[in-house]
């Protein structure tokens, strides 16, 4: 704390990312980011909008990567926001949609920032614990609320629910906003985008920073009725109208039009997740389910903090949770096939020590 902090920055409670270290080259598979490259043709958009009139402001209303997103989508343009990254449109649609006299609806295992949203709009939040399989428990979300934010596929889990599941909580909410963080849909679950027409109040997330190989830009967006769409526009404009810069408006654009590269990677990705697989539970590991980039094992006789250290130790970077429920699991990002038989290879050299 900090007397210049005024009361508002005091009572908030930031999520520290502690998952960047600079001290040596590690074997990454800590931030579920993506270990291919970007498209060529990705690659060579943000070159020629980094030679093209930088000194000008972008365009705040991100039209061009807008109607491009409309035909990938097959909705109109009205129906899309761009943010910097998704972490931000989900900061903004918290802001925007949830009230401080309803409580917000998320589960116990999720997405960290949601309770750090949560706290920072002072919203009651009502803690939905996951089933022992560690699935969402769909009827729970059925019951009253001021908004429910759930992703699907779950982090930090990775089991998606299928879209009837959503529609019958959407049924059930009519008069609150469902957010549906699409963050990791692409690698083998299904989007609830089709459902947009039918929902007033349903707002899917997506993000280029996992399926389209660009955490680095910052680009992520919304996609729900105009109506959703103008309020996140009114709160944008309102704090800082450009958030995305040219190049990441080129190279998003250039990503979403090159979408069968992006489809080849998720599909290696996929196959690269069951051989991994395969190869835990030959060495005794659960593994819960996954219909995203990353996996979440635990192990009957290995405490996941001591794994988790001493494969840091050995240059491997994977994520450990110390929360209730969870503090025995691992999340490991699917890597290339030759991070993941480093990641084995260095984890039997650990079992057998073990
Ligand atoms: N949602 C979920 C579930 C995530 O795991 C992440 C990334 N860690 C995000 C949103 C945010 O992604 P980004 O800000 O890079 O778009």
């Amino acid at each position: 704390m900090s007397k210049y902090w005024n009361e508002r920055i005091q009572k908030l409670e930031p999520y520290v990312p502690g998952e960047q270290p600079k001290d040596k080259r590690y074997v990454k598979l800590n931030t579920n980011e993506n270990p291919y490259p970007p498209s060529p043709k990705v690659l060579q958009a943000i070159r020629d909008a980094a030679n093209d009139q930088l000194r000008l402001y972008p365009d705040p209303n991100t039209d061009d990567l807008r109607e491009t997103l409309a035909e990938a989508t097959g909705l109109t343009s009205d129906h899309i926001f761009v943010g910097n990254g998704s972490d931000e449109v989900l900061a903004f649609s918290f802001m925007s949609f949830f009230s401080s006299d309803r409580p917000v609806m998320f589960a116990d295992i999720t997405y960290s920032f949601y309770k750090v949203y949560a706290n920072l709009c002072s919203l009651e939040t009502n803690v939905i614990p996951l089933d022992d399989e560690f699935k969402i428990p769909v009827d729970a979300f059925c019951e009253p609320n001021g908004g429910i934010i759930i992703p699907n596929p779950n982090a930090p889990t990775g089991q998606a629910i299928s879209i009837d599941s959503i529609r019958k909580i959407l049924d059930a909410n009519a008069e609150s906003v469902v957010i549906i963080d699409e963050a990791y849909v692409n690698f083998g679950a299904e989007s609830v985008v089709p459902l947009i027409k039918d929902y007033p109040n349903l707002l899917v997330v997506q993000t280029l920073s996992k399926y389209s190989s660009l955490a680095g830009i910052r680009v992520g967006f919304a996609l729900g009725n105009p109506e959703l769409i103008d309020g996140l526009n009114r709160l944008k404009n309102s704090i800082n109208s450009y958030t995305i810069d040219r190049m990441a408006l080129a190279g998003a654009k250039a990503a979403i039009e090159d979408d069968l590269y992006y489809k080849q990677m998720a599909d290696k990705i996929i196959t690269t997740r069951q051989n991994t697989i395969n190869s835990l539970l030959d060495l005794g590991f659960k593994v819960i389910p996954s219909q995203s980039n990353f996996i979440f094992i635990t192990h009957p006789s290995i405490q996941a903090e001591t794994l988790f250290h001493d494969l840091k130790n050995k240059g491997i970077l994977v994520r450990y949770f110390n929360q209730p429920r969870i503090s025995n699991y691992l999340r490991v990002t699917i890597g290339t096939d030759d991070e993941m038989n480093q990641f084995l290879k260095v984890l039997k050299g650990i079992i057998n020590i073990e």
